[in-house]
Parts: structure tokens; sequence; C-alpha cells
């Protein structure tokens, strides 16, 4: 596993970092055995956010008192509109993770590339929290390619955080050369693509290409960790047979997809949108049997009751046209029910 160095911070990590998310869904217990073995692994970057419930708390708990904070880097971050907001939010997360410092702290999905004097005064706040010592380097994260583009070039930014994998766009990736062109780190969110990706090795050989990519795994369950604690011996490479996997993969999923990331919701007729609007791909992509139980028959019906309000459409960071892609899995899913169309 080779170690990656994200660019002006200094910071050298194996380039199989944690990425915090999912361990909300784990009991404190289960977090903190996952993330220490984690550690014992050879991960050592982890990353989290103040919006990830108790994520936070859970990497405090697991390296806070035991001599363990200082030989990992933890990055979070803050959704914050405010500076009072930006200042709760780094007292809460510095608390939560017991530790006096963040190595890399982000403004955390970012409406616009905030700079010095546009009035919101929140990136003033993160320079005199650098200078105070409170965090070590400033990163953002980004959904919006535009918005992503404009932090690169705005050269205000250590790191770039976006959502990276297989099945991006040609513009996407090359968010990973123009922030090798500035020196900036590239942190990578999304490798599997919000589940669409089920072969870890082709993900991980796919992230093993580039020299200045940090990527971060969602990591919930042991057996997860396990897989890509596995690599770290021996990194997969691109093969002949995983470039011919990955080119099938680009072909089945080109075009407009929803990543299932949720940011759309929640929906005024409480619509699953993150699982109901690539139902067609999960129908063909796993299991297909416990999609199409009476749970999912009856959550897919609730897309009969769509109001077109729009608000899912200017919400969704890939500005997606959600209605009517529910509506096409909708009709799509009535037919696999209806056994007019196989997904075997
Ligand atoms: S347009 Fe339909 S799916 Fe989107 S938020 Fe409104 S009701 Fe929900
Ligand atoms: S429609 Fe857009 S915002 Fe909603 S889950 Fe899919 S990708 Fe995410």
């Amino acid at each position: 596993m080779r170690n990656i160095t994200l660019g002006t911070t200094g910071i050298t990590a194996p380039q199989n970092g944690f990425g915090a998310l999912p361990i909300q869904r784990d009991d404190m217990e289960t977090s903190v055995r996952i993330l220490r073995k984690a550690y014992e692994g050879g991960i050592t970057y982890f990353d989290t956010a103040r919006a990830y419930s108790d994520s936070e708390e859970k990497l405090g708990e697991a390296f806070g008192n035991n001599g363990i904070r200082e030989k990992i880097f933890i990055a979070t971050k803050t959704a914050a509109k405010t500076p009072d907001a930006f200042w709760k939010d780094l007292e809460t997360s510095l608390n939560n993770l017991k530790t006096d410092y963040i190595d890399i702290y982000q403004f955390h999905m970012v409406p616009q590339c905030f700079k010095q004097g546009d009035g919101t005064g929140l990136y003033e706040c993160m320079l005199k929290a650098k200078e105070q010592g409170m965090i070590k380097h400033i990163g953002v994260t980004a959904h919006k390619i535009a918005v992503a583009e404009e932090c690169i070039e705005s050269g205000l930014y250590e790191t770039l955080q976006f959502p990276f994998s297989y099945l991006s766009t040609k513009r996407e990736l090359n968010l990973a050369a123009l922030c090798k062109e500035k020196n900036m780190g590239f942190i990578a969110m999304k490798g599997l693509a919000g589940g669409l990706i089920n072969r870890s090795d082709a993900a991980m050989a796919f992230m093993a290409q580039y020299d200045n990519v940090m990527p971060i795994w969602g990591i919930q369950k042991e057996s997860e960790l396990d897989e890509w604690l596995s690599y770290m011996d021996k990194t997969p490479e691109l093969t002949g047979e995983i470039k011919e996997f990955i080119e099938k993969e680009q072909t089945e999923l080109a075009g407009d997809f929803c990543r299932g990331c949720g940011y759309c919701m929640p929906c005024p007729a409480g619509i699953q949108i993150n699982n109901c609007a690539r139902m067609s791909l999960m129908l063909r992509r796993a299991p297909s049997e416990s999609w199409l139980n009476d749970h999912w028959q009856a959550e897919m019906k609730k897309i009969e009751g769509c109001i077109n309000c729009r608000a899912c459409t200017t919400k969704c960071p890939y500005e997606l046209s959600t209605p009517e892609l529910l509506k096409k899995n909708y009709e799509d899913y009535k037919k696999v029910l209806a056994g007019e169309v196989s997904v075997r």
C-alpha cells in the first residue's frame, strides 16, 4: 500500500482512509473496536463530520486518551453558516474528539467557495482557528463540480474532498489532476458510488492509479474493514480482468444516476428518494428479492404521491431531475414485479 501526501499539508498516510459516517449506525462498543482495529491494521487517516451524529464521539472514545491521537490524522467538518455556529461546532468537535487540535477542518458540502471578505465571515474564522492552533489545515468538501473547481482555483484551501470513483465523469476525475497542479490534497469520498460499486478490489485498484488521491472508505461492519485492511499488504492492481470489469460497469452506469446520498431529503410525500430513485440499478446489482418485498413495494408506491414540489431537484448536488427519475424507476419496478422484465 502506497502512502499519499495531501499537498502542502504534509499529511502522509496509507492510501486507505477511514470514512466514519457509517459508524453512526453501530453502538459505541462496536465502533471503538472497529476504529482501533483499523488503526492497528495501519489506517491512520480518519474522516468524520459534526453532522454525523455521534461519529466524532466514537473517534474520541477510540483514540482520545490512550496516546493514539498524535499518531493519526483526524479530519472533521462544519456546515456552519455563521461565525457563531462555526465556533460552537469547532468547540463541540474538539470536545467530542477528546483532542486540542484537528488536522484538517473542512467546510462541509459548501454551496459556494467561501473567501475572505465575502460577507459571511466564515473563511476568516478558519484563519483565526488555524492561527490559534485549534486546526492545522483548512479544507473544503463539495458536491457540485463548479464550486469544487472554484475552490481549487481560489488557492485558499489545502485539501478538497469530492465524490470520486470509476463511475465519475471526466470532468470530475480531472479534479484530481487540478489539485495536483496546485499541490493541493485530494480526498475521495464515495469511492463505491454510494453502494453501486460492489467490488472493493476494483475500487481500490482504480484509486491506486492516482498518487495524490486519498480515498476514505465508509466503514460500518468489521467484515468491511477486514476487506480494506487485506489490501494493506497487497494492493489490487488494474489487471486486464479488472479493467474489463470497470469498462463494463462504466457502460452500464453511464449517464445520470442517483448516488443515494440522501441530500434531497426529507420529501414531503415521504418518499425514500435515496433508494427509490435508483431502484432499477439496485434490482440489477444486488439480490433483487429483498427489494421486491412488501416493505419496498409500499415504499415504491409512495412515488404515486409525489406532489412535484421539486424540492428534491433543488437540493440534489448532482442536479438530477429527481421526480422524473423516480417515475422511471417506478415504471421499471412494476414491470419487474409483474415478471414483464427480468433482472437476472
Ligand atoms: S418533487 Fe416529489 S419526490 Fe421531490 S421532494 Fe417533492 S414530493 Fe418529494
Ligand atoms: S436524487 Fe440526488 S440528492 Fe437525492 S439521493 Fe439521489 S443523488 Fe442524492
